[in-house]
């Protein structure tokens, strides 16, 4: 069952797993192109979901709320979405062969599991004759397309962000326009969408971000009224000044490439704000650096990039899962840190700086191995993108590319005075702390009797003293560092 180039084919189904939006979608507008009728389906995957160690996901909510809001979008154009429960490497060829398409479109992924599964559906695919088209989407440019004069991947950000800019041309940013929406075929009869409860969940207590393309559209809207001051403002977590788009980049609710329209038009048309458009594309182009340094790099799922840092021996033993698990409630005595492990136990989310700091605290202060901290991170996080945290866990710990030199170690205090002064934000997660000036704020424990007194705080009973001193835990740190010399 070839498939002739020139004259297309007779039925298509569009595969949709990271990028659950109907507009400037590449597998969806070629499907459309190029074949008379055209299906689409989500799968809820039972081996990405069974393992998941909470009923109340964030990720499954948000997933699940933005999958009705797609299947709403193709209805209203004649189609629907497909959703299963279901294991997808077998049942998406299952599906194409139950339909009657010759061939299966989706959009490329970069993670070692995901091009595993999706050779599986290629090689199952491909037995019937059928035929797996895979498209880039997700990235301005993958695989590869950027190498170094001496074609190698790059290891280093600065030069891999010049040369982006420098090959960037406008065709690498047109919409991928989505017509021939008259040619989507509607979810054949008896086949209705399962409900989150249905496929083992329940909505999380707390509040969730807005899902789907609107919740993104929104997401940008208030970035636009506020890119002025977003180089300026984005590294104080009490202005919550960064573009909260990174859940929808990660489940592809917005297209990259409308980012980074966005970001170029900007910076063209108004100068005031040209500066904060540039600085938020330099943070979509680190998006795309650790895709590509994942892709060519997939040991780093496991290992440090640099193999001399899994030299470094952690600490362990029960004293090291006491430091763990207080690192993970937020109770180590240091305030920013505790306040940041709050907002993510709540929320879902963290804020950039803030990821840096406890990730930074939880290795070279309590010497605990970054792959769990990631781990923790990727069972919290509602942005969780394993190119991402396993980037920015390796930076911290200095074990990455470009990564934090190993002997440069955050002061959690001076983070929090610098980048906290007021205390702001802080204060909006450790209410217990709220009275206290200023000054004291960042290291409740140099504060006098009467300060304390004052505001109510009991040091090692309504708040830790701290976990570690600083001073000390930096000495250890170079010296457990030192290996990596050798
Ligand atoms: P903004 O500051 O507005 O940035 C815009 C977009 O650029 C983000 O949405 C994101 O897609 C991208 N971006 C920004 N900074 C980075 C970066 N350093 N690396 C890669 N992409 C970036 N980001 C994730 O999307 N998922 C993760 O799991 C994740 N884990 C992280 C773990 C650690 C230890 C660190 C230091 C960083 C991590 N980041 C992760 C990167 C960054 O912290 C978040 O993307 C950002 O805080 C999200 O908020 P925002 O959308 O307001 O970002």
């Amino acid at each position: 069952m070839d498939i002739p180039s020139d004259k297309g084919i007779d039925a298509a189904l569009v595969w949709f797993r990271r990028d659950l939006r109907a507009d400037d979608h590449t597998a969806l507008a070629a499907a459309l192109e190029q074949a008379r009728r055209v299906w689409c389906v989500f799968v809820f995957d039972r081996e990405i979901l069974d393992p998941l160690a909470d009923r109340d996901d964030r990720r499954v909510a948000f997933i699940h709320a933005s999958v009705r809001e797609l299947d709403e979008r193709l209805r209203r154009a004649g189609g629907g979405l497909i959703v299963l429960h279901d294991t997808a490497r077998t049942a998406v060829p299952a599906l194409a062969a139950k339909l009657g398409v010759q061939a299966v479109f989706a959009n490329r992924d970069y993670e070692p599991a995901a091009i595993a599964r999706d050779a599986e559906v290629a090689g199952a695919l491909a037995a019937r004759g059928g035929q797996w088209r895979e498209f880039k989407d997700q990235v301005v440019f993958d695989r590869d397309e950027l190498l170094t004069g001496s074609g190698r991947p790059y290891a280093v950000f600065t030069p891999y962000k010049k040369a982006w800019l420098a090959r960037l041309s406008e065709a690498d940013l047109a919409e991928r326009r989505v017509r021939h929406r008259g040619r989507l075929a509607p979810p054949p009869a008896g086949m209705p969408a399962p409900s989150l409860e249905q496929i083992g969940f329940v909505a999380p207590a707390a509040e969730q971000p807005r899902a789907g393309a609107s919740g993104a559209a929104a997401c940008l809207e208030r970035l636009g009224e506020r890119i002025g001051g977003y180089g300026r403002e984005r590294d104080f977590p009490a202005l919550d000044a960064g573009s909260r788009l990174s859940v929808h980049l990660r489940f592809g609710t917005i297209s990259l490439r409308r980012l980074a329209r966005f970001a170029l038009e900007v910076a063209r048309a108004d100068p005031q704000a040209a500066e904060g458009a540039r600085v938020f594309l330099s943070e979509l182009i680190w998006r795309e650096f650790y895709f590509q340094v994942l892709f060519h790099n997939p040991h780093v799922v496991h290992a440090s990039f640099r193999p001399e840092y899994d030299r470094i021996r952690w600490e362990s033993g029960a004293a090291a899962e006491a430091l763990f698990a207080a690192w993970c409630e937020g109770r180590t005595g240091y305030p920013l840190v505790d306040a940041a492990m709050a907002q993510i136990n709540r929320t879902g989310y963290m804020h950039n700086r803030l990821r840096m700091v406890t990730a930074s605290f939880l290795v070279k202060d309590l010497g605990v191995d970054w792959r769990r901290g990631e781990a923790y991170f990727a069972r919290r996080l509602i942005d969780f993108d394993l190119a991402a945290n396993n980037g920015g866990w390796q930076w911290c710990a200095s074990s990455g590319c470009d990564a934090q030199p190993w002997f440069r170690i955050f002061n959690p205090v001076t983070q929090s005075r610098r980048f906290d002064p007021e205390g702001r934000f802080i204060r909006r997660h450790l209410p217990q702390l709220a009275r206290l000036p200023d000054g004291a704020i960042h290291a409740p424990w140099l504060a006098g009797a009467a300060q304390l007194a004052a505001a109510g705080v009991v040091p090692g009973e309504n708040y830790p003293l701290p976990l570690v001193d600083h001073a000390q835990a930096r000495a250890a740190t170079l010296e457990r560092y030192a290996v990596v010399k050798e």
